[in-house]
């Protein structure tokens, strides 16, 4: 499976292959990263007599610390797992990266895998709902205007976002299912 740097992430789904929405990128929980230019800071703590920012160089994948790196280490094995996510707040597509590690030597973060993908189609009349996790996938199709369930099953293939690439394309790939079900 393909492996991710941090900007390799943020663009994956963004905006959202579904709604064109602009996606919601998480560092770790609910922390909200800001970026700026060539880099991505995440403020990991801020108290009145202490404060911790992660700073990613995007186009190295070079990370640095804003504060006591043993503060920083102590964070991690207490947060851990740290995962990056994208979210959609319009249609809820979901897609989580694997514990990302730290290699303290390099001062780099080590390219990471996607975890899981949550894949959410809204039609007038269906909706379709992926879960992608490594090479397996589970299909859900709901027939919103009978409220009935059109499709339900798991599947020995990915349907993640690097295969599918376009809304479009997952919608067809998705019916083939349902006439050979
Ligand atoms: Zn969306």
């Amino acid at each position: 499976m393909e492996l991710f740097t941090v900007k390799d992430f943020i663009v994956y789904n963004n905006p959202c292959f579904s709604c064109g929405e602009n996606i919601i990128f998480t560092f770790g929980g609910a922390i909200n990263p800001v970026i700026n230019g060539n880099w991505c800071a995440v403020k990991l703590v801020t108290t009145y007599s202490s404060s911790l920012t992660l700073r990613v160089e995007l186009s190295s994948n070079k990370f640095e610390i804003n504060g006591d790196i043993y503060q920083f280490k102590k964070y991690l094995f207490s947060n851990f797992p740290m995962r990056l996510m994208s979210r959609c707040s319009k249609c809820k597509t979901e897609i989580r990266s694997e514990a990302v590690e730290f290699d303290f030597n390099k001062r780099i973060i080590k390219p990471f895998k996607i975890s899981d993908e949550k894949l959410i189609v809204r039609e007038p009349d269906m909706m379709y709902h992926i879960l992608s996790v490594g090479s397996h996938s589970r299909i859900e199709i709901t027939d919103i205007k009978k409220g009935i369930s059109v499709l339900s099953i798991d599947v020995n293939c990915p349907l993640n976002l690097a295969r599918i690439k376009t809304r479009e394309n997952l919608i067809k790939k998705l019916k083939t299912y349902v006439i050979f079900s």
